[in-house]
């Protein structure tokens, strides 16, 4: 019942507005979102002209010195404004991406958590964020000499975001450009435009300049114009490996940071081995490998447990994704909905049933229903198979065994990619050496990789991408530093 409840409210947002130079605005044609767990039509919105794209970048080029100059007051009353309205919307915004994303309700609510602190936090380091005062005399030749370092926008910064976080990873693009003075041009993805839309909406409530923002529903060919555009210096994209990698060769001569996808580890370390240790390791697991159906850059995809605890952890990990309940997203009690896209769950498929020829066992799961996949272990699968070697994007969970930490921990770097790792270990030497060792932009010692707090910086080494978000890390991306130095002091 409360399933059905929460279903008929999820919302229906009939030709949403879109942002251009922070003004609302419709474009050409219909942009339909549909409900990944049943197809229906749950919004539309339209699509950006090529003269509304020209008007927005025009805008954000032409309001940059006034943004570079805004008081850190301002900044930080906009981005305190945003998130004191997301959090008095929050039931609506949850549904909303919910609606447009397949999420199940409780990660959406989440979602929304972590939106408000993100612009709460970004209020905080507007405050704060001032530069440095570096004495030069510690050369004889630069006596009474100090310089000062202050921290200049960039230029304008374009924000691509993807489907999976359709509100808290635009607000990781919006709230630190706000932050610096930076004015920013949004191009959400085209599956779930709808929360930045919103989010646009509450912009457009403040006191910024006008044409500091703007949010652009476009289709993935017109992105690139916006790529290629000079007077957006700045391009910051989270999405997959081989569309950052195009747009890095688009464009060399541009700072790009980029977000890429992993396929992130857990380790359970030989000393995590009593009876409470494996427990709470499969739940963690088990909910951290499933949630929002495995669709997030730090899911976790491979498992390494040492070989004396292989045999009463995997019955216990089985035991836990069994418990996990899959169905409506709008139902408040779901862990699990579906995919984004029935062709999202057919790929999943045809990995997992690849990994099977291969050799591999499914120790649970493996059987799809249109875009819903059910949460799947599989053991003894080759390391070269997709669903082991590449980003699987879906509830999906590969376990071996490894003879000590040390080989796990090579195993976890035998990767293209490098975002998080968990290790799982009571030993301060055990979480160091894993510290030294791991190939990852962040280790996560007792729990899963999936971890992130918003302010610290958050990214990845090899494929999972260049350079770092997390509030203050995205603020200095998009600043340059600028030496005035001071002579006879
Ligand atoms: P995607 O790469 O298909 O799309 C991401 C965005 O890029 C969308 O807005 C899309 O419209 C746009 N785009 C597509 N083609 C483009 C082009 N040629 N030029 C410019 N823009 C273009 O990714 P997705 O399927 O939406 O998202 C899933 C991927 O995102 C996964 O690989 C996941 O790991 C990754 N991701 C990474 C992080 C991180 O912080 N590292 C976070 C979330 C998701």
């Amino acid at each position: 019942a409360a399933g059905q409840a929460a279903g008929s409210r999820l919302l229906r947002v009939e030709s949403a507005a879109f942002y251009v130079a922070s003004r609302p605005a419709h474009g050409e044609g219909e942009l339909t979102v549909h409900h990944p767990y049943d197809g229906r039509a749950v919004g539309r919105t339209t699509l950006a002209t090529t003269d509304q794209v020209e008007a927005a970048v025009a805008a954000a080029a032409g309001v940059a010195a006034e943004a570079a100059a805004l008081p850190a007051h301002a900044r930080a009353a906009a981005l305190d404004h945003v998130s004191r309205r997301l959090a008095e919307r929050a039931d609506e915004v949850a549904l909303l991406i919910t609606a447009e994303g397949g999420k199940p309700l409780k990660w959406a609510r989440a979602e929304v958590g972590r939106a408000i602190s993100t612009f709460r936090w970004a209020a905080e380091e507007a405050r704060r964020f001032s530069g440095e005062l570096q004495r030069l005399d510690t050369d004889p030749t630069a006596t009474g000499r100090i310089a000062l370092v202050r921290r200049a926008p960039k230029g304008p910064v374009l924000g691509i975001t993807p489907f999976n976080f359709p509100l808290n990873l635009v607000a990781h693009k919006v709230a630190p450009a706000v932050a610096v003075g930076a004015p920013i041009v949004v191009k959400p993805a085209p599956a779930t435009p709808l929360s930045a839309l919103l989010l646009g909406e509450l912009l457009a409530e403040t006191d910024l300049p006008e044409g500091m923002f703007s949010v652009l529903p476009l289709p993935n060919e017109r992105a690139a114009e916006l790529v290629a555009d000079p007077r957006l210096p700045v391009v910051s994209f989270t999405g997959s490996g081989p569309v950052g990698a195009a747009i890095r060769r688009a464009v060399p001569d541009k700072h790009v940071t980029l977000e890429l996808g992993g396929n992130a580890a857990a380790v359970i370390c030989e000393d995590w081995n009593t009876d409470e240790d494996l427990t709470y390791a499969a739940h963690r697991i088990a909910t951290f490998a499933n949630y929002q159906a495995g669709q997030s850059c730090i899911a976790v995809q491979r498992v390494y447990v040492h070989e004396w605890l292989y045999d009463a952890f995997l019955p216990r990990l089985v035991a836990a994704v069994q418990e996990l309940r899959t169905g409506d997203p709008s139902d408040e009690l779901t862990d699990v909905g579906p995919l984004v896209s029935e062709e999202a769950a057919r790929r999943v498929e045809a990995w997992v049933d690849e990994a099977v020829t291969a050799g591999a066992t499914i120790e649970v799961g493996g059987r799809r229903e249109g875009a819903t996949y059910p949460p799947t272990v599989l053991t003894g699968v080759p390391a070269d198979a997709r669903v082991s070697a590449e980003e699987v994007f879906g509830p999906v969970l590969v376990v071996a065994r490894v003879e000590h930490d040390r080989a796990a921990f090579a195993a976890v770097n035998d990767s293209a990619y490098g975002l998080q790792a968990g290790v799982f270990t009571h030993r301060l030497d055990v979480a160091f050496a894993a510290h030294r060792a791991l190939e990852v932009g962040g280790v996560v010692v007792g729990d899963v990789p999936s971890y992130r707090a918003d302010q610290m910086p958050y990214g990845g080494v090899k494929g999972s991408g260049v350079g770092r978000e997390g509030l203050r890390s995205a603020m200095e991306d998009y600043t340059d530093p600028r030496v005035m130095v001071l002579t006879g002091v």
